[in-house]
């Protein structure tokens, strides 16, 4: 099998000549499932380094290591964009996980709030999620997996950066396409309580906005809101 169209997100910095000790899951992948032999190439990244062209010179069944040739990508500017969403149920944050990481979001800042259904998460498991939706949709860099937040400790801290609320039950005005830093944050199943609703319109920096005129699901609401908001950046 060819190893050509495999992009794998290594940590390490990456320069030419630089040798890469791949994971052991990275290793039983090449070694094992795609079978790879010293000299096959790949396409690596490091979320800093840009995106390099990279040969297995070291393969055994546990452990492989890569030699960086030479840069195939320069490291490139990605939207500044924040998703905090009211945590969901596994299969559904997971989802939430995989689509705002293609859709070039940088950081997912998942919110506890009244009505949110899960309250546990496993952050290794979404950051794994994460790295392999970003290694797929050919992203440079990985976004940044935030352990769950109460909704208020948030907001006491917001920092200044524009924060758009998707508010189901309002005459908003439609989410616009943003540029620059900014935040979508969207509710649970069960929706924002009025309180909630009350005391984040206290923030400055919050917009109250419509995702068009259906209920959406949390998980489809979290989705579409960061397409719409990330339609106008590269
Ligand atoms: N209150 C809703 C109801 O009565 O069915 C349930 C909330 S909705 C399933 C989950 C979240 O998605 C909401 O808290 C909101 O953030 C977002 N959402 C869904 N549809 C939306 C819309 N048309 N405009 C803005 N936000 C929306």
């Amino acid at each position: 099998m060819s190893t050509a169209s495999i992009r794998l997100f290594v940590p390490s910095p990456l320069a030419a000549g630089a040798e890469i000790a791949l994971s052991e899951a990275q290793s039983h992948y090449l070694a094992n499932v795609m079978r790879a032999k010293p000299g096959d190439e790949l396409r690596i990244f490091d979320g800093a380094s840009g995106e390099w062209r990279a040969a297995v010179t070291g393969i055994s069944r546990k452990s492989v290591v890569l030699t960086a040739r030479a840069q195939t990508r320069p490291q490139a500017p990605e939207p500044d964009a924040w998703l905090c969403f009211a945590l969901l149920k596994r299969a559904k944050t997971d989802m939430v996980v995989e689509k705002a990481t293609e859709l070039g979001v940088a950081v997912i800042q998942p919110i506890i709030t009244a009505r949110t259904q899960a309250d546990h998460v496993n952050l290794d498991r979404l950051r794994a999620i994460a790295i392999e939706a970003a290694e797929q949709c050919e992203r440079l860099a990985v976004p940044e997996i935030r352990a769950p937040l109460p909704l208020a400790r948030l907001m006491e801290n917001w920092p200044d950066r524009p924060l758009f609320i998707a508010d189901e039950r309002r005459t908003s005005a439609l989410l616009a396409p943003a540029s620059g830093p900014c935040a979508l944050m969207t509710g649970p199943e069960g929706g924002f309580t009025e309180p909630e609703l009350e005391a984040i319109g206290r923030t400055p920096q919050v917009t109250r906005v419509s995702l068009g005129a259906r209920i959406l699901r949390a998980e489809t609401a979290a989705i579409a809101g960061l397409a719409l908001l990330l339609a106008a950046q590269p």
